[in-house]
């Protein structure tokens, strides 16, 4: 039996590695659904190659993907969108019943508790696509789970790890953009030079894993060879290699629970450098302000992100500095955001507010 698959965000740079994936294997997968944003055109291309595909082009029409999940109930759905629009289809694939494999990060860090909730409720797996919680996820299945005493996440430092925090503050939209191992859509990429990304990967691996924010390290990895590490309760570390290549996470979601087959580029130990430093937290304070939002848990993860988002899109249209991005973000989190199990309702409100809320901060 094939496999049904749906990819969200099939333009995306996650949703073209996830179509290269499956290519490879159309006999093992039937793509049932392809969504994109606005990128029109390339969506059409698409549907020419997969025929068979539903194709949903969103646009800002905020149920159009959510029904079309419902109805075409994919065995297993790729969230590759990029942002805060992920939440939606994520919870509609897990009320379909569909395994999650999600690269969307925006889903857990706005409603981590609710998401998980759900799909327990619905029976429904959710297989992390981000590359560092693809790794601890799998070095997490080899071990026994409460032997897992801390889950240290590797980031790359971006193009900004050598620069000075003066250069920093005059850094411009193509310096940002410059990142230097992996090619990704403009948001994370952005999100990788402050820092934020891994910010908001702690916050997901504090849900996916069920760990606290004191548990998950992070330390800088310039080659991004090392994707995760776990330490044990004995001390041994435990670490994922591969090359920086999302078709490697996305075969081991697709696959799951299958070992995914060869993806061509062996990872080759003849020449192999691996650094590790500590990040410079005074250089990246979204990684502290991350951590502050976990800790305080409620809204405040909803509301970093909604500020990042919004401080990013910003920047990008060259109206703030990059380094008010943090300065922003900081402000916004000031506020209160307590909240107790909030609902879906009260999550896209906070996340409407912390919107509003940055946009007068400036
Ligand atoms: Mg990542």
């Amino acid at each position: 039996m094939k496999k049904r698959v749906a990819i969200l965000g099939a333009t995306g740079s996650i949703g073209k590695s996830a179509l290269d994936v499956i290519s490879g294997d159309a006999g093992n997968f039937e793509i049932v659904l392809l969504s994109a944003c606005t990128n029109k055109k390339a969506l059409e291309q698409l549907k020419d190659k997969w025929p068979s595909a539903y194709c949903v082009l969103c646009g800002s029409d905020k149920k159009k993907l959510p029904v079309a999940i419902k109805n075409v109930q994919p065995d297993i759905t790729i969230n590759g969108i990029s942002g805060s629009a992920g939440l939606e289809p994520s919870l509609a694939a897990i009320e379909a019943g569909s395994t999650l494999a999600l690269a969307n990060k925006e889903t857990i860090v706005m409603a981590g508790e609710l998401v998980l909730k759900t799909a327990k409720e619905k029976n429904v797996n959710i297989i992390p696509v981000d590359s560092e919680h693809s790794a601890v996820f799998n070095l997490i299945k080899a071990q026994s789970n409460d032997a897992v005493s801390e889950i240290i996440l590797t980031a790359s430092g971006g193009p900004f790890r050598k620069s000075s925090l003066q250069e920093m503050e005059n850094a411009s939209v193509k310096d940002a953009l410059a990142h230097p191992t992996w090619n990704m859509g403009q948001k994370i990429t952005i999100d990788s030079a402050s820092m934020a990304n891994k910010g908001l990967e702690i916050i997901e691996a504090c849900y996916l894993f069920n760990m606290p924010p004191e548990k998950i390290k992070v330390v800088i990895h310039p080659q991004s060879i090392v994707h995760g590490m776990v330490r044990l309760s004995n001390g041994a570390v435990y670490a994922q290699l591969s090359k920086p290549d999302m078709r490697h996470p996305i075969a081991g979601a697709l696959y799951w629970p299958e070992t995914a087959p060869l993806i061509p580029g062996l990872l080759n130990f003849d020449f192999l450098t691996l650094e590790f430093e500590k990040p410079d937290t005074q250089k990246f304070p979204m990684l502290s302000l991350a951590v502050l939002a976990a800790k305080k848990g409620g809204l405040y993860t909803c509301a970093f992100n909604a500020a990042n988002e919004i401080a990013v899109s910003l920047f990008l249209e060259q109206k703030i500095k990059f380094t008010d991005i943090w300065r922003i973000t900081d402000r916004v989190l000031q506020a209160d955001w307590a909240a107790d199990s909030p609902d879906l309702e009260t999550i896209i409100e906070a996340d409407a507010k912390a919107r509003e809320t940055t946009k007068k901060a400036i």
